[in-house]
């Protein structure tokens, strides 16, 4: 019932009957801040980082976090100080950035839509580099930055038409996505941004996709990447940092991706066979950083039995972890306090109170648990807190971040006056 090991971070363990992460137990801190509540912790985040940093120890590497997987402010703290640059997808994460204290020089722009005015905003900020995704976007880049008297670092995002073999709505290297820009016109779009007064070339990128538990993928758009690289350069136009995304994927329910470390020992090793092994080189994980470093606390509200099927409504919902509705994905779930043996478990749906059918966490749990006593929802530190809503005018959770047996609170619970503080009323006394 319980699934062993629990998916993700050794941190994340049971001690006798109770749930902890890190040296904190989950149980006192859901009666303390109340749920639904997000617990990450700090010493899986900086786990994850490490092995990322192992694989490219000796490598002249800049990692920028992707920083929608989880943008709460002490997250972003956290990655700053221990070197990491950010990749963003809008203005407002820019001003999240620097509220966090990051350095602007380590911040790359990604994303198909980046209005004028993020594009001035990031340019007076002094960003790093914009990923550029279409070849109207350049034009457009390009105008602003003349219009500033400035040069924008460009680097064109490649879609390397390779198939990441994951999820259709997080794959995003496939000639029919949206994103970047088709093999065959990188060349040619080079060529059009290295004439462009207002736009210095900086490097090239490419992101294929998100949740990838294979090795293949990466080694082929890499490939795919280098031959794009040697036939630029040899039309003239250096190249200085080659970007390869993020992507790698977590274990949610028993996935074994390849390990950050190993998967870029191989990576590098076809780097150096082709040659380009002294390249400036940069990456933008999310998900692995952060994903399984997360947990959310829900309690149970009431068990409904049916004819076809039992329900276990908790007071968590779609609004606070929108994965399950968004993509079908799976969660494990798991009692915080470990149920009585003699307890026989019920086959759930665990779902949330929104008024919709797409309201669920996790389809077919055996759970033995009463109403009153509450669940983890497993590997949320990725993609829920930052993807969250207000739907049915739910306050967003509060948000912890635990370090050893202290347990920081990084974000207060929403209040419901906050939800409506922009809101007008009409005037006028007219019905
Ligand atoms: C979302 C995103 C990432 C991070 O993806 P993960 O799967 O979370 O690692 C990196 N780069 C770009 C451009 C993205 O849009």
């Amino acid at each position: 019932m319980i699934p062993s090991p629990l998916p993700g971070q050794p941190q994340l363990h049971y001690r006798g009957p109770s749930l902890y992460l890190e040296d904190c137990r989950l149980s006192d801190l859901a009666a303390q801040h109340g749920t639904p509540l997000y617990v990450y912790s700090q010493a899986a985040m900086l786990a994850a980082l490490e092995a990322y940093r192992r694989g490219f120890a000796g490598r002249e590497v800049q990692i920028c976090y992707a920083m929608k997987a989880n943008s709460s402010l002490a997250v972003l703290q956290l990655f700053a100080r221990q070197g990491c640059g950010f990749d963003i997808v809008s203005g407002g994460e820019l001003e999240r950035v620097r509220a966090a204290g990051g350095d602007m020089a380590k911040v790359i722009f990604s994303g198909v839509g980046k209005t004028r005015a993020e594009m001035r905003q990031a340019l007076e900020a002094g960003i790093g580099c914009f990923n550029v995704e279409s070849e109207a976007e350049l034009e457009v880049l390009n105008e602003v930055a003349l219009s500033m008297g400035l040069r924008a670092p460009v680097s064109i995002r490649v879609n390397p038409n390779v198939d990441a073999r994951t999820h259709p709505y997080i794959s995003t290297g496939l000639k029919g996505n949206k994103f970047g820009i088709a093999h065959e016109r990188t060349l040619a779009v080079y060529q059009r941004a290295a004439g462009l007064p207002g736009l210095r070339v900086a490097g090239i990128d490419c992101h294929i996709g998100s949740q990838i538990t294979q090795e293949a993928p990466y080694l082929d758009a890499m490939d795919r990447m280098l031959d794009l690289v040697e036939a630029i350069e040899a039309a003239g136009i250096p190249i200085g940092h080659l970007d390869f995304g993020g992507g790698l994927g977590i274990n949610y329910d028993g996935e074994v991706p390849p390990a950050a470390d190993a998967l870029w020992a191989r990576l590098l090793a076809r780097l150096d066979a082709r040659g380009h092994g002294g390249r400036r080189l940069m990456i933008e994980p999310g998900r692995s950083l952060v994903g399984n470093a997360g947990v959310c606390l829900t309690e149970v509200l009431y068990l409904k039995p049916g004819e076809q099927k039992n329900f276990c409504i908790v007071d968590a919902a779609m609004n606070d972890l929108p994965r399950p509705a968004m993509y079908q994905a799976f969660h494990a779930i798991v009692p915080l306090e470990r149920p009585d043996a003699r307890r026989e478990p019920v086959v759930y749906d665990v779902v949330g109170p929104v008024c919709e059918s797409g309201d669920w966490l996790g389809r077919d749990r055996p759970l033995a648990i009463a109403p009153g006593e509450h669940l983890a929802v497993l590997s949320a530190g990725a993609y829920c807190a930052s993807m969250g809503s207000t739907y049915n005018s739910r306050p967003r959770p509060a948000e912890l971040l635990v370090d050893g047996s202290q347990a920081h609170l990084i974000r207060s619970r929403e209040r419901v006056a906050q939800l409506f503080e922009n809101e007008h009323l009409l005037q006028g006394d007219r019905a």
